[in-house]
């Protein structure tokens, strides 16, 4: 997409103390540097299936979200590049006022219809939604496609500098890319940000091609999807104060936590190279009360 900068991408090293005193090195890659608001895995995540809807020759895209949801924005910007009509199946009523990404994704052009969360959860598409030339994006770009499009990920880093890699996990879409990106002896290690996602393990391996190790944590969720204690918000402004790197609180704020967190337990071996994955989601941030975080 001609507005996005991957050149911007960085792969940003980390002083800290705690990670010298361990012996090992950390990175974050800045997949959040691509664009403001389209961030950074969900292109990665969309980029397959709209390919395979041009090669159908689809004329509109249809997928689900959240009224915060970063896959929704980027797909509608996705599909405006790529002169898609595009809709939006939003979970929960229609607001009395309209979120900011919600409000970015009808600029771009996509159609919003809200459902039940019922509906919502039953993929059910409403009934005004029909027409052969509908092509449907699961949510969160869950799916083969949407896997391997994040696999390209690692492409836009020195791969091989790196012996484990560490991301946020939602669907585990992109989590599966990074698996089937890096070689068996490197490591990748997931933070699921949900509360009891237990099939996340089984509908990762679904993605694989090939059988690889992984690791799952499910313990740095601070209360479930989109949920934060006063602990969060503080780790994340002094992480911004220390770095200057501005963290998500659904995802990545929960991400750098949990590395922190597992440095501190001897997780990684010593002369461990870790590469974190920045995923972006910063757009989100504008659901919290004005002043929460200080950047
Ligand atoms: C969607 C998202 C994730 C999770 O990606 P999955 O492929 O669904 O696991 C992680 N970080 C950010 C910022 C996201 O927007």
């Amino acid at each position: 997409m001609r507005e996005l900068s991957f050149q911007n991408i960085t792969t940003d090293f980390i002083n800290d103390p705690v990670f010298i005193e361990k012996n090992i090195e950390v990175a974050i890659l800045r997949l959040d540097k691509i664009h403001p608001v389209i961030s950074g895995n969900k292109w990665f995540k969309l980029q397959l299936y709209i390919e395979e809807a041009k090669r159908l020759q689809k004329k509109t895209i249809v997928t689900y979200g959240g009224a915060w949801s970063n896959h929704i924005i980027a797909a509608a910007a996705a599909c405006k590049d790529n002169d898609f009509n595009s809709i939006g199946i939003i979970r929960g009523e229609k607001p009395a006022k309209i979120s900011t990404t919600l409000f970015y994704a009808q600029g771009f052009g996509m159609i919003l219809f809200y459902t039940s969360r019922d509906d919502f959860k039953n993929k059910k598409v409403p009934e005004a939604v029909t027409g052969e030339d509908l092509y449907v994006i699961p949510e969160g770009g869950y799916g083969m496609l949407g896997a391997n499009g994040a696999a390209t990920i690692l492409n836009h880093c020195e791969k091989k500098y790196f012996s484990h890699f560490c991301c946020a996990v939602g669907t585990g879409t992109m989590m599966a890319g990074l698996i089937q990106s890096t070689s068996k002896d490197q490591q990748v290690t997931g933070i699921s940000v949900m509360k009891n996602n237990n099939e996340l393990e089984i509908k990762i391996k679904s993605l694989l091609q090939a059988e690889k190790q992984f690791r799952l944590f499910h313990e740095y969720h601070f209360g479930g999807y989109a949920k934060y204690t006063p602990e969060l918000i503080t780790f994340m402004n002094n992480f911004y104060k220390q770095t200057n790197i501005p963290l998500d609180f659904v995802y990545t704020g929960k991400l750098i936590f949990a590395v922190f967190d597992l440095v501190q337990q001897n997780f990684f071996p010593p002369k461990s190279k870790l590469l974190l994955i920045h995923s972006g989601g910063l757009q989100g941030n504008a659901s919290l009360e004005k002043g929460t975080l200080i950047y």
